[in-house]
């Protein structure tokens, strides 16, 4: 088991932070967040993380879908669009150059809820 981090927790607050304004002690079922490729974030840790704070939260049926955003950049180099594989570096897959815009990636946000 890979150990939570600092970081997928945070997030996980941050999470439980948007949410329980929106559920206002209705009972929160799923909660659905968009991660961009380039947040770093280990599914897996984050998963934990997420039913240790939801515990401390309150909501301990809310389940956490995770629906993730490949990166996606524009080269200034060689103004090429491309999707990146890679989700520790970023920079062109055409003609590596680091010179690039990122456009998509850096997302993180919940999409939505489902609350009874
Ligand atoms: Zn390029």
């Amino acid at each position: 088991m890979e150990r939570p981090t600092v970081h997928e927790l945070s997030l996980c607050h941050a999470i439980a932070g948007v949410v329980k304004p929106y559920a206002a002690g209705r009972r929160v079922d799923v909660v659905r967040v968009q991660v961009g490729a380039l947040r770093q974030v280990v599914p897996e840790s984050l998963s934990f993380c997420w039913t240790l704070v939801r515990d401390h939260e309150d909501m301990p049926e809310a389940e956490l879908e995770l629906e993730f955003v490949a990166a996606e950049v524009d080269c200034r180099g060689c103004g090429q669009h491309s999707e990146i594989t890679s989700r520790w570096t970023v920079c062109c897959p055409q003609c590596e150059s680091s010179d690039v815009e990122v456009v998509r990636g850096n997302e993180f946000l919940v999409t939505s809820l489902e609350v009874t």
